[in-house]
């Protein structure tokens, strides 16, 4: 049945601007193994985090906080999902909450690569008019000898889906709160072109 998860997604702000003080709602996308715990775990145990305590990742593997940007303080909520490849309804429910998007596949999968093209594809499908922020996220960047998918590719990839682009190694902590702050970024010029 349909309608149970229709209702659980128009009770939700789909799409919506987030309201002045509701934390940014930051989804991790991807196939599975490409990193998105790493990623979530980095962003939940964040030594640059002004939180002193480091937050717990919960059963719906949601984690909130207050990071410094610029200089400014941002409520994130990250929102790990699990690979939902096989089941649309998640697909669709995931595609509908997040007000911003880290899709990530690992540069030594060519696999995960089509996948993240797929996924940025069900994104457009299900919000067709807002610009969403989304970062394609290339890690594992640090297995230089098992690369399957080159810079370049990564790059055109996002030039084409119309999204930026940052290749990282949650094992090296390299370049992931460099991809927190660039969403956040990303945010900021959103909302700020909204209320221009
Ligand atoms: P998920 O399924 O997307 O949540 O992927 P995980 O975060 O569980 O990562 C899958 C595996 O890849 C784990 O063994 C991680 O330790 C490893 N991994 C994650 N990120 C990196 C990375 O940047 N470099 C390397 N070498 N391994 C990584």
């Amino acid at each position: 049945s349909w309608s149970s998860a229709d209702s659980i997604i128009s009770t939700d702000s789909a799409g919506e601007p987030p309201e002045p003080g509701r934390p940014y709602r930051v989804v991790l996308l991807g196939a599975s193994g490409v990193g998105k715990t790493a990623f979530a775990s980095i962003f939940a145990g964040a030594a640059d985090s002004m939180d002193s305590d480091d937050c717990e990742l919960s059963g719906d593997e949601m984690c909130e906080k207050t990071i410094e940007v610029d200089g400014e303080s941002a409520a994130v909520t990250l929102l790990d999902t699990w690979d939902t490849e096989t089941d649309k309804r998640a697909q669709e429910c995931h595609a509908q909450t997040g007000d911003a998007y880290l899709l990530l596949y690992s540069i030594t999968d060519r696999a995960s690569f089509i996948r993240a093209s797929e996924l940025r594809i069900t994104l457009r499908r299900f919000r067709p008019a807002q610009h969403t922020p989304i970062i394609l996220v290339g890690n594992k960047c640090d297995l230089v000898r098992r690369r399957e998918v080159s810079v370049n590719d990564g790059r055109t990839c996002a030039a084409v889906f119309d999204c930026k682009f940052i290749e990282t190694s949650a094992a090296m902590q390299h370049n992931v709160w460099e991809a927190f702050r660039g969403i956040v970024r990303q945010l900021r010029l959103r909302r700020d072109s909204e209320e221009a």
